[in-house]
């Protein structure tokens, strides 16, 4: 499935984390007993498919903040497994691009992202 690259995420909480039926610009999100998953089509527009896990650090889990409406997630998403190397944030349902995992992990690109970001970025 081919989509343009997506600049906006919505979340949605879902029994069951859709299989081949996934839509773009969706964030589907199962809370379990003990463990919590999200997953999305890559931002990008290729169709890759992220799915991750609530967890610690430790557990190389993200962080999940749901305000209701919009929804952040931490740390930033890599597809390192795909062929785009996309990578970005999601903040507040806004998908913040950062450069391909694959360059330089050192060089955010500050001048897209503002200041929110960079704050988050020099207090991991
Ligand atoms: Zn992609």
């Amino acid at each position: 499935m081919k989509y343009h690259r997506l600049y906006e995420i919505v979340p949605e909480f879902v029994d069951e984390i859709p299989g081949l039926d996934t839509e773009p610009g969706k964030l589907y999100i199962r809370i379990g007993e003990k463990y919590t998953f999200l997953k999305h089509l890559c931002a990008c527009g290729c169709g890759g498919q992220a799915v991750m896990q609530l967890g610690t650090p430790e557990e190389h889990g993200w962080t999940m903040i749901y305000d209701g409406s919009h929804i952040s997630i931490h740390p930033s998403i890599g597809m390192t497994n795909h062929e785009c190397q996309s990578h970005y944030f999601i903040e507040k349902n806004k998908i913040l691009w950062l450069r391909p995992f694959s360059s330089d992990p050192s060089i955010f690109d500050f001048a897209v992202l503002g200041n929110t970001i960079q704050d988050k970025v020099d207090h991991r």
